[in-house]
């Protein structure tokens, strides 16, 4: 409330007039702190109040606003007395028009007769008179807010109506040009940018619809030229780094290729090619490695390492979950122990080595070993290849020769933990890549992470513009459709009926039950009262396993492995087992709450069956009604009529933003406010713009606000 106070952008909202304790609670909330926290509060849309339309040309039906004197104003009480009733009659020189607002008997007191007023609204007949009931209005002045121009509507959350936002911002104008820009002179002529001060008043004031296109321009480009920086900054440091060229030998790819059971599809030929030239590099590789599930990918992972291995480097795994780290560890020891490398499994608990015989006789000798000693040999390099969980990034872990490292589904690990492991051949403290490798230099190893969730183009190139993407997109031939069906909750007895008859046939079926918003208590709880419900009153007489992440990894192992040798008929889940796990003769795969995860996801926990011969399902259940066509169902049914993972990725991309797919990356990422991430022509463009910056000032150390804004986000994106 101090006016003497010079208000400048830092002055924080509590001390702006009208702002009160309540008021600056809601602002809080919404991380509106300061007045350049306001001023970057942008509108969600407008109402074009522009125009003037005198009286007498008004129509029933049309939005329109009018400029007139009010003749009459009073209040009333309706008929059975329950509501005020504010009637007043307004002219201008060409007619007089009836006006009506409800419950807001004060309007008297701050609307007199006489007083010149612009009101916005959409006139209807009512009674044989055309009326104008609740028009947004305001008093004629040269600073109109609310009428009489094109109109901020803004996101109304937190008790904080537009006409108040309006209200508060419109004075705090006069400070944007204390907004420092952070685009140099050249780049806005190239890009044919306004300023941006101009670009913030016109986003909430604009004078007309030409003012208001050049601010989205100016405010989208900022938005994604920033993350595109960050990207490509990034890419550019990495390929400054140094990393052991891992020489390539078609004779002992030959081999390699020739020892599988089945021949590659074109795709992980194209793939593995790729990544054959970025090992054969002396800076690091950072690929992604994009592949819908069952494509396909750990096998391209295993020649990567088999790759490395022979030419005597080591290589790092790194699976999301233990039951995952597990099977990889054997489906890889079946492939690379025949060559003879030590394949070597470390988890939080365990410690396992895969290895020939001493006598080369027994194959694959399985070798329980103490932990200690393991990391021993994962230092001393008699492990060839290193598989585990997160625990593969404990302080203790050292390498004597590490040049590759993998993350499987690279999306369920955090970015810290990525990092970590990236850092763990050279440049880590303690690490001895350095001594062995490169005496005198530190090196990266090749870096190569692994999803299934299928990123669109758009999203590649901005969110995860530091990498180099390489797609799987063909799956192994003889790959069966499932079919997948959406079940109301009237469906759900004829879908009991329908697992028991195939449990009787054999099959096994798993139940994913709803993630709890993010709560892993809330998870659990929802995992055991569905186990309790199915194994009690659904499938009293079938064997129903219940797993969730909560439970130590020996018995969340001995759960799973039970299941996969049919042990047990259903197995109830929390989203744990959403990656990787393959049970060939699960046949159907029931999601519980469907409508609450992304497409993307539900894609995915489809792909864990149709794994073996068998026809396989996928039932969603869901607690909308299906018969009508909402924005939830429609979704869902997307699902229905869609087994091309890249498709629902778009559509998930669409309907639900980036989320989905920025997993941790997601961590201090603010949203786009203007631009879109599904606009790929605009972010083709900005990406030339930042392409061209870089080119000229690689460090951004002409632009230190540019440079900052860009940092904010690497330091979110390490
Ligand atoms: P994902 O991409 O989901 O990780 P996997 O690597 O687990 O898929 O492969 C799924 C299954 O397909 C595995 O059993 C694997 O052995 C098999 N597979 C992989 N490539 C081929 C291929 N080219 N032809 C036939 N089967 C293949
Ligand atoms: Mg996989």
């Amino acid at each position: 409330m101090c006016y003497n106070i010079p208000m400048n952008l830092n002055t924080s909202v509590e001390t702006l007039s009208g702002v009160g304790a309540n008021y600056a609670k809601k602002l809080h909330k919404l991380g509106l702190n300061t007045v350049e926290d306001l001023l970057l509060y942008y509108p969600r849309r407008y109402e074009d109040f522009s125009t003037i339309v005198p009286i007498s040309k008004t129509r029933p039906g049309e939005s329109i606003t009018i400029k007139g004197n009010i003749w009459q104003i009073a209040n009333k009480k309706s008929r059975n007395r329950r509501m005020t009733i504010t009637e007043a009659v307004v002219a201008d020189d060409t007619g007089t028009m009836k006006v009506t607002w409800f419950n807001q008997p004060f309007l008297t007191k701050s609307l007199k007769m006489g007083d010149e007023i612009v009101l916005a609204g959409k006139p209807e007949f009512n009674y044989g008179q055309i009326v104008m009931i609740s028009p947004a209005w305001e008093k004629l002045s040269v600073d109109l807010k609310h009428v009489g121009r094109i109109v901020p509507v803004y996101p109304e959350t937190e008790g904080l109506t537009s006409k108040w936002l309006r209200y508060q911002i419109k004075p705090l104008l006069k400070l944007v040009f204390n907004i420092k820009d952070p685009l140099p002179e050249t780049l806005k002529k190239r890009e044919g940018l306004t300023d941006l001060p101009s670009a913030v008043r016109a986003i909430h004031f604009p004078n007309n619809k030409l003012e208001l296109a050049e601010a989205r321009k100016r405010l989208a480009f900022d938005e994604l030229f920033i993350i595109l920086l960050s990207g490509l900054k990034q890419k550019m440091g990495m390929a400054k780094e140094k990393a052991v060229s891992v020489p390539f030998e078609e004779n002992k790819a030959k081999e390699f290729v020739d020892s599988l059971s089945f021949s590659l599809t074109n795709a992980q030929k194209r793939v593995c090619w790729e990544i054959i030239k970025d090992l054969k590099k002396d800076h690091p590789m950072n690929r992604l490695v994009q592949g819908d599930v069952g494509s396909g990918k750990t096998i391209v992972a295993a020649f990567a390492m088999y790759l490395v291995a022979k030419a005597k480097y080591q290589a790092v795994l790194m699976a999301p979950t233990e039951i995952l780290a597990k099977q990889h560890f054997d489906g890889l020891s079946k492939v690379l122990v025949p060559f003879g490398l030590n394949i070597g499994l470390i988890t939080g608990k365990e410690a396992q080595i895969k290895r020939q015989n001493s006598k080369g006789k027994i194959q694959n000798c399985n070798l329980k070993i103490k932990r200690g000693e393991l990391i021993k040999l994962i230092k001393e390099g008699d492990i060839d290849v290193a598989i585990g969980t997160h625990a593969l990034v404990s302080d203790k872990l050292e390498f004597k020769s590490l040049a590759l490292a993998i993350v499987d589904e690279q999306h369920r690990f955090g970015v810290d933990q990525r990092q970590a492991l990236r850092k763990r051949s050279g440049l880590g403290e303690g690490s001895t890549l350095q001594e062995r490798v490169e005496p005198s230099d530190g090196n990266f190893p090749h870096f190569l992470s692994m999803t299934a969730t299928p990123i669109p183009r758009s999203l590649q190139l901005t969110i995860f513009g530091d990498l180099d993407v390489s797609v799987i997109d063909e799956l192994p031939p003889g790959r069966q459709e499932i079919t997948t069906k959406l079940v109301s909750h009237d469906k759900r007895e004829a879908a009991y009926e329908f697992i028991k008859k195939h449990v009787s046939d054999g099959r096994q079926c798993f139940v994913i039950c709803p993630l709890v918003k993010e709560s892993e208590k809330m998870d659990l709880k929802a995992a055991t009262d569905e186990h309790k419900n199915l194994s009690e009153n659904i499938f009293p007489n079938l064997k129903v396993g219940l797993l969730h992440g909560k439970m130590k990894s020996k018995e969340k192992e001995e759960i799973m492995n039970d299941f996969k040798m049919g042990k047990c008929d259903i197995l109830v889940s929390t989203s744990v087992i959403e990656v990787g796990v393959d049970v060939p003769n699960a046949s159907i795969m029931v999601i519980e709450g469907a409508e609450r995860f992304g497409l993307a996801q539900l894609h995915q926990f489809r792909g864990r069956v149709g794994r073996g011969e068998h026809k396989s399902y996928c039932l969603l259940f869901t607690n909308t009604n299906t018969n009508f066509d909402t924005t939830t169902t429609k979704r869902l049914n997307t699902l229905v009529t869609n087994q091309d993972g890249f498709k629902l990725a778009e559509s998930d991309l669409e309907i639900r933003g980036p989320g989905e797919f920025m997993g941790t990356r997601q961590s201090g990422w603010s949203d786009l406010k203007i631009a879109k991430f599904t606009d790929i022509k605009l972010i083709s463009k900005v990406r030339d713009a930042a392409q061209w910056f870089l080119g000229k000032d690689p460090e951004l150390k002409t632009v230190p606000v540019l440079k900052e804004k860009v940092e904010s986000i690497e330091y979110a994106r390490e």
